[in-house]
């Protein structure tokens, strides 16, 4: 039986993607694989993941996730900078959830090389 795909929508089985991530086994490469297997946690409910990768300016204190939230798909729309070669970048996404969606430019940083989100602004 084929493996399922990756939630955050690249077609690699989650554990050669985004759970590599999860796990601390690897680190994310580029901002937009940061954003993906962010988007992936919240999918599946990792809030300590999304601590984990957030700038330690902007990280809140504790992060309550909705159980009911169905997230039902990742869009990536822009990223700007963001590889090996930056230290910072931006990735434009569409978040798709049931009953509606996230439209939001987030920001990364490199902390100690590797990648966490700083702040994001809605676009609609
Ligand atoms: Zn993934």
């Amino acid at each position: 039986m084929p493996t399922p795909p990756c939630p955050c929508g690249r077609s690699e089985p989650y554990e050669k993607c985004c759970g590599r991530f999860h796990a601390g086994t690897a680190a994310a490469p580029t901002a937009e694989a940061l954003m993906r297997s962010r988007y992936c946690a919240f999918v599946r409910g990792d809030a300590g993941y999304l601590l984990r990768t957030w700038h330690p300016r902007t990280r809140p204190a504790r992060l309550d996730l909705d159980p009911g939230m169905r997230w039902t798909g990742l869009e990536i729309l822009d990223t700007a900078d963001g590889s090996a070669f930056h230290a910072t970048g931006t990735v434009t996404f569409r978040a798709s959830y049931r009953g509606g969606s996230l439209h939001e430019r987030s920001r990364f940083e490199r902390v100690d090389g590797a990648w966490v989100y700083v702040d994001g602004e809605f676009l609609d």
